[in-house]
């Protein structure tokens, strides 16, 4: 047994604890106490001066690449064993940022399929991981070069079978455009509803989920009628699609740090002006629409587009700063990280709050994150599964 003594506790499950203690047995959290324990027996990590948070969660991931700029030939030219290399690197420098789940919904090579048996059978430390294979997008759509083309109805249902049949726990539609290049419109329908259904019907009988990559409120409402679980991106949200998420249960994916960057940062990195501009423009459209959606009571939870150009593997933080900026409560931000990735991982029985017998995915970050959400930044222990994982400086990617 192990107790992590002397702690602020942010549950998720009750109010908070100014000092008090977690016991770890096994993989499991045995107790959590509204004291410090005086003289805990077993294993003792004293932890006084840090907050106690459930596992946070990365719901739009890419672990199997890092692109410097939105040109794809550099990521292309980089052999399969290389990048898998590298997604080890971004499963440790995630773990370390406090991400023990982690949603990955587009990969090169299958390499997200096979990195996640590797964490599963104890090669390699990361987060626990759901896969999507390749993700799915019409011919010369967004994101061509990158995703795996399939047109039609028909080659949709083929190629659903083939991302499940290569181990993929879900898959991953683009029904819009997005921003990658400076001549498409990100709100561009892309896949007709007849092809959204086919594939999310493909899935749905073999079991398994579908979320789809959708700006504009036109691809959002066929998505959600075709029966999608989550929307990623989910800019355009007009009322009657809020009450389509909201009546149906689907989650959205808002990933305001990738915006956030491109729109910032674009220039720096040189990008091609427009599409700079573009990006402001979703980002202020954007701004436009969640915080109406959140209110009302729409299912959110934290994604970046980790991969995209200085979205970083180890930064799920700057997703909840970024929500707190555009006006959603340190606890509702939270909450994005952990209880809702649970639910939207289909965890909620074993994660996403810390509370007895739930599995110990333990996070002590220094300072109080309901006070200041950059506390999410200061990462100084992680549990998976009741075991240590001392956080390092994340490696950078490959050049
Ligand atoms: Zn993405």
């Amino acid at each position: 047994m192990l107790t992590i003594n002397g702690c602020r506790i942010v549950s998720m499950d009750g109010p908070v604890i100014e000092q008090g203690s977690i016991e770890i047995d096994g993989t499991l959290i045995r107790a959590v106490r509204g004291r410090a324990a005086a003289r805990p027996s077993g294993e003792v990590l004293d932890a006084g001066g840090l907050t106690a948070i459930p596992g946070m969660g990365q719901m739009h991931g890419h672990i199997t690449a890092y692109m410097h700029t939105m040109d794809t030939a550099p990521v292309n030219a980089q052999p399969a064993a290389l990048k898998a290399i590298q997604a080890t690197a971004f499963a440790r420098n995630a773990l370390g940022a406090g991400i023990t789940m982690w949603r990955d919904i587009g990969g090169h090579a299958h390499i997200d399929i096979h990195l996640k048996r590797a964490i599963n059978h104890g090669l390699v430390p990361g987060p626990r991981m759901l896969v999507c294979g390749r993700w799915l997008g019409r011919s010369g759509g967004h994101g061509s070069g990158l995703s795996e083309p399939a047109d039609g109805a028909e080659a949709l249902r083929r190629a659903v079978r083939e991302q499940i049949a290569a181990g993929a726990d879900g898959i991953k539609l683009i029904a819009s455009g997005g921003v990658m290049e400076a001549s498409e419109d990100p709100f561009a329908m892309e896949y007709t509803e007849e092809e959204l259904a086919a594939a999310v019907d493909e899935a749905r009988r073999a079991g398994r989920w579908v979320t789809v990559h959708s700006h504009p409120a036109s691809a959002t409402r066929a998505a959600i009628r075709a029966g999608a679980r989550s929307i990623e991106h989910a800019t355009e949200l007009p009322d009657d699609v809020i009450d389509l998420l909201i009546s149906r249960g689907v989650y959205i994916v808002p990933t305001f740090a990738a915006y956030w960057k491109l729109s910032r940062e674009g220039t720096e990195i040189g990008l091609d002006p427009e599409l700079v501009r573009i990006a402001s423009r979703v980002w202020d459209r954007k701004i436009e629409y969640f915080m109406k959606a959140a209110r009302a009571g729409v299912k959110y939870a934290t994604g970046t587009d980790t991969g995209a150009p200085r979205v970083f593997h180890h930064e799920i933080a700057l997703e909840l700063e970024l929500m707190v900026r555009v006006g959603v409560a340190p606890e509702q931000a939270l909450r994005a990280a952990t209880v809702n990735c649970a639910e939207l991982m289909g965890w909620t029985d074993t994660l996403g709050t810390l509370s007895p017998g739930k599995d110990a995915d333990i996070v002590l970050v220094d300072g109080h994150p309901l006070e200041d959400i950059s506390a999410t930044r200061q990462v100084r222990h992680v549990f998976k599964a009741g075991r240590y994982y001392a956080p390092e400086p994340p490696v950078p990617p490959l050049p």
